[in-house]
């Protein structure tokens, strides 16, 4: 079938399905950022995300990684340009909105900071009791979170009783069991051995193939061998973006 022989309303409907396909999730447009009294931390950033993408942001300490990911989930907001999220222009995001927005992000940072004067169960029911959830729901949301971290069965001890890679994976657990949309990683593996690092990976890239959208940073050369998307950073400007289709200067 032709375009020419759609009825306008299956043209409109062929025309938003399209559109809603390749809709993106997150958009940079000419997006700078300035810390009082520092350079440029990001200059005139401007990309888009698909909702489901795996994106790794690569480039050199100090190159803007974290930066880019504050200002994606509202912990730092743009000096410059327009950064939407979910259709939310980041600038305008108010004290009020941010807590109930924050739950469609999952964040896992290089330094887990998880609390140790509480269980690992507790420490993953946390984000859930903050919001409003029961003890109940919270223990039995906590628990699918755990299990699906392989954890399930260190519930109950105290976080400095794991390992390094262990306690990143509670930190996973914390970050994933409101069911994000977006899950952002600074570093997951910095701190990590080769295997607990690449067990990591491999559960980060179980959620993006579950449909969540990644962003992870990381200056780890191995973990880019794979990566289908690689946006390159470097003094806060994107020099390249190369995906597993094509490779484009920036
Ligand atoms: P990366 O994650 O790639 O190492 P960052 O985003 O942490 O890079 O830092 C980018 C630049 O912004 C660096 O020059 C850094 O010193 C500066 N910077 C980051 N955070 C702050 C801050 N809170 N205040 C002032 N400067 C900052």
């Amino acid at each position: 079938m032709t375009f020419s022989r759609l009825s306008p309303a299956n043209l409109l409907m062929r025309c938003s399905t399209d559109f809603l396909t390749r809709m993106s999730i997150i958009s940079f447009s000419h997006v700078a950022k300035q810390y009082a009294g520092s350079i440029s931390a990001l200059s005139d950033v401007s990309m888009e995300i698909a909702e489901g993408e795996l994106v790794y942001l690569a480039g050199p300490s100090g190159a803007g990684k974290s930066t880019l990911l504050k200002l994606i989930a509202g912990i730092e907001r743009p000096s410059a340009g327009l950064l939407l999220v979910s259709g939310q222009d980041m600038r305008k995001l108010n004290r009020t909105t941010l807590p109930y927005w924050r739950r469609m992000l999952g964040l896992i940072l290089q330094q887990h900071r998880l609390l140790n004067d509480r269980s690992v169960l507790q420490n993953v029911m946390l984000p859930l009791l903050v919001s409003g959830a029961s003890v109940k729901e919270a223990t039995q949301r906590a628990r699918v979170a755990l299990d699906r971290v392989d954890l399930g069965n260190k519930a109950d001890l105290a976080p400095q009783a794991l390992s390094g890679g262990e306690q990143q994976r509670v930190s996973i657990a914390r970050a994933i069991v409101h069911k994000p949309r977006i899950i952002l990683a600074d570093e997951p593996t910095a701190n990590l051995d080769r295997d607990s690092g690449r067990r990591v990976m491999d559960m980060l890239h179980a959620f993006h193939t579950a449909g969540v959208t990644c962003i992870i940073a990381t200056h780890d050369e191995r973990l880019l061998q794979n990566a289908d998307r690689v946006v390159q950073l470097e003094r806060g400007r994107v020099i390249a973006m190369h995906d597993a289709a094509s490779e484009v200067g920036a």
